[in-house]
C-alpha cells in the first residue's frame, strides 16, 4: 500500500537558533514531518556541549510535535580526509562531538561531507576518510543513529561526487558501522548526473543501484540548481526554479524506489519558501 501523500517524509533544513529543540518548532510551523539541523554552530571549531535541560526540551518537543527521522548535518570545518594531520585530529575530535550530540539527541541521521583531498592524492583521502570513520565506532554503539555520507558537487578537491568513491567508503565500512548515503539532487546534477527528466533518474538510479547499492540510500537533499549539469559548482536554488527543474522532483515523490525515503529541502528561499515546497512536493505525490 502506498503511504499517504500527508504521511511522507518531508521537511527542511531548519534553524536551532536560541536552543535546538526550535528546529522542530520551526519544521512544524511549515508544514514538515522531519527537518535536518545543526546541532552547534557550524562556523565554529569549539562548540558547547549539550546539556540535560536542552536535551529534555528537545526529546518533549520531538513528542509533541511528532516528527520522525531527524537529521543532523555536521560541521563545514570538519574535513575526514584532511591531509595535515593536524587538521585531521581536529577534525576527528569534532565529528566526535558530532556523534555525541547525535546520540544524545537519538537523531536518526548524521549526514556529512565525507572529506576533501586538498593537496594529497584523492585515493589516500578516501583511506583517511575511512580510518576517521572507524575510529568512532565505539561511540555509535548501542545508538541507532545512522552516518551518511552526503553525495557531494565535487567542488575543488571534494570527494563523494562519483558513485564509485561513495561505493569504496561503503564497501569499507557497512560490515563495521551503520552507513548509508544521502544523495543531494544539486549536488550530483553538477557533478554530471542528469536528473532533469524521468528517464534521467531512471539511468542514474540504476547506476547508483549497479555501483553503490540502493539498499544504501537512506535520504535526499533536494535542492535545484543555479549552475549548468556537469559544472561541479554547488549553488542551490528553490525548486523549479533553477537548471534541474519540477520534472525531476516530481519523480521522485512518485517512483517507487524512491517516494518513501526522507527529504530535507535546502533551498535558499527560507521558511516561507519551504512551506510552499513541501506543500508541492505532497501534491506531486498524490
Ligand atoms: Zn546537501
Ligand atoms: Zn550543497
Amino acid at each position: 500500500m502506498k503511504t499517504q501523500a500527508s504521511k511522507l517524509l518531508i521537511g527542511a533544513h531548519t534553524s536551532a537558533a536560541g536552543g535546538v529543540h526550535n528546529a522542530l518548532l520551526e519544521g512544524q510551523k511549515i508544514g514538515a514531518t522531519t527537518i535536518q539541523l545543526f546541532t552547534a554552530n557550524q562556523r565554529q571549531w569549539k562548540v558547547k556541549t549539550l546539556d540535560k535541560v536542552e536535551i529534555q526540551l528537545w526529546k518533549e518537543t520531538l513528542q509533541a510535535t511528532g516528527l520522525k527521522e531527524i537529521m543532523s548535518h555536521d560541521s563545514y570545518l570538519i574535513n575526514l580526509g584532511a591531509p595535515d594531520p593536524e587538521n585531521l585530529a581536529k577534525s576527528r575530535a569534532a565529528f566526535a562531538a558530532e556523534i555525541e550530540r547525535c546520540t544524545q539527541l537519538d537523531v536518526t541521521y548524521l549526514n556529512f561531507h565525507p572529506g576533501a583531498a586538498l593537496k594529497s592524492d584523492p585515493q589516500e583521502c578516501l583511506d583517511r576518510i575511512v580510518e576517521s570513520l572507524l575510529e568512532c565506532r565505539p561511540l555509535l554503539d548501542g545508538h541507532k543513529t545512522r552516518l551518511l555520507l552526503e553525495a557531494t558537487a565535487g567542488q575543488g578537491s571534494a570527494i563523494g561526487w562519483r558513485f564509485e568513491e561513495l561505493a569504496y567508503l561503503v564497501e569499507r565500512l557497512e560490515k563495521k558501522l551503520r552507513v548509508g548515503v544521502c544523495i543531494d539532487t544539486c549536488h550530483i546534477f553538477v557533478a554530471g548526473y542528469d536528473i532533469r527528466t524521468k528517464e534521467g533518474w531512471d539511468h542514474t538510479l540504476k547506476e547508483f543501484d549497479k555501483i553503490v547499492g540502493l539498499k544504501h540510500l537512506y535520504a535526499f537533499h533536494l535542492n535545484d540548481s543555479m549552475k549548468p549539469l556537469g559544472s561541479r559548482v554547488d549553488r542551490h536554488q528553490d525548486l523549479g526554479k533553477g537548471q534541474i527543474g519540477m520534472e525531476s522532483f516530481h519523480f521522485l515523490m512518485r517512483d517507487a524506489r524512491t517516494r518513501d525515503l526522507p527529504k530535507y529541502l535546502e533551498t535558499p528561499g527560507g521558511v516561507s519558501v519551504w512551506e510552499k515546497e513541501i506543500e508541492t512536493l505532497r501534491e506531486l505525490a498524490t
